[in-house]
């Protein structure tokens, strides 16, 4: 199979290929608001380092959602936020803590300051642009789809693929296809769809996963989803640009359950010649934007500049701590000045 990536050329590799052949307390954890591909990847190593005869907890910094509830391994996942001494105790205690799927450890939340301050070894494994993490190893490649295609090729490193279950790859599919939009952008290299098809000879069952992930949804759910696009979507042709946004009160209405609001800031971009989506979320400190994009405009550096954000060129987020329409007003106000940016 043709590697993207060589993780033989990441550095000291073969150190951290030597601490893990001796029996370690591991923690694995990730960004807070986990997605398809932190869990993925966070389920998969602890799965399969687990098998390798670790200690291993996977630590997370809060929920996720229902629909990734399934996942293997998904009952041994502790929430940092429901249980900080605990967890606080075991990351205390770790000797590698794996950081997986975030590149900054502002993502890691209320869990920033204990693995600041843990003696463990740390390990990122990412595919977000411009890491900024003090880490002893740093495995980042941003070409491939998502993080767990990189535990794929980290589980091949380490010589791993005979322990790679039909559970792992449940697990890393799940990454795959969520952070790939089924598969419909980040996903042009022949390497994914090799990863791909190895996962499916583990006997992954496809497309029953596909209706965990996308077709699970509550009833308030989807009409949350109508009244999003009905009333909530505002378009500016001129601009290419389209938001949709949601208020706490909103949220009580539909009886907003984590999750319930995933995906949606695509949903404008199924516009023709709409090429620039945002999403705001009221939260109760914060707004939370995510912003989308096709093409060339970079969402990541725009997030960055006026959002105290970052991403990928086509996929960021970012927070304001003004209200929301304040935070509405001062997007819509940004958009003359981007005009040319957001010119075909
Ligand atoms: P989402 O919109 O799904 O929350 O996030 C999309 C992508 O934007 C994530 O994969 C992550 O790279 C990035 N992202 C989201 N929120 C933040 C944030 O607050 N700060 C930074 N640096 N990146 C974010
Ligand atoms: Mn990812």
């Amino acid at each position: 199979m043709t590697n993207t990536v060589s993780l033989e050329s990441v550095q000291n590799i073969d150190e951290l290929k030597n601490l893990l052949a001796n029996k370690s307390k591991i923690v694995i954890t990730t960004h807070q608001n986990p997605d398809g591909d932190a869990m993925g990847s966070v389920l998969a190593l602890s799965l399969f380092l687990k098998k390798n005869g670790h200690d291993v907890r996977a630590i997370v910094p809060n929920e996720y959602p229902e629909f990734l509830q399934w996942l293997p391994g998904n009952n041994e996942v502790m929430s940092y936020h429901r249980g900080k001494k605990s967890a606080d105790e075991i990351i205390a205690k770790a000797d590698l803590i794996f950081q997986l799927d975030y590149n900054d450890c502002k993502r890691s939340s209320e869990m920033k300051e204990i693995i600041a301050s843990s003696h463990a070894r740390k390990i990122m494994i990412d595919h977000h642009p411009f890491p900024q993490m003090n880490v002893d190893f740093s495995i980042s490649f941003t070409q491939v789809s998502s993080t767990s295609e990189l535990i794929y090729e980290f589980i091949i490193a380490l010589n791993g693929q005979k322990l790679l279950d039909k559970s792992i790859a449940t697990c890393l599919y799940v990454g795959i296809m969520t952070d790939t939009g089924c598969f419909s952008y980040n996903s042009s290299h022949p390497r994914t769809f090799e990863i791909v098809a190895q996962l499916l000879k583990r006997k992954i069952e496809k497309d029953e996963i596909y209706r965990h992930v996308y077709e699970s949804f509550s009833v308030q759910r989807m009409r949350l989803f109508g009244y999003c696009l009905n009333e909530k979507m505002q378009v500016f042709p001129e601009y290419h640009t389209a938001f949709i946004s949601i208020s706490l009160e909103e949220q009580k209405r539909y009886e907003f359950a984590t999750g319930d609001s995933e995906g949606f800031v695509n949903l404008p971009l199924s516009i023709k010649d709409i090429w620039f989506s945002a999403f705001f979320m009221e939260k109760k400190d914060k707004i939370k934007i995510s912003f989308r994009s096709r093409g060339k405009f970079p969402v990541n550096a725009f997030s960055e500049k006026y959002f105290s954000g970052g991403g990928h060129l086509n996929a960021s987020g970012g927070e304001s701590q003004l209200t929301l329409n304040e935070t509405i007003d001062k997007f819509v106000a940004l958009l003359p000045q981007l005009a040319k940016e957001l010119e075909g």
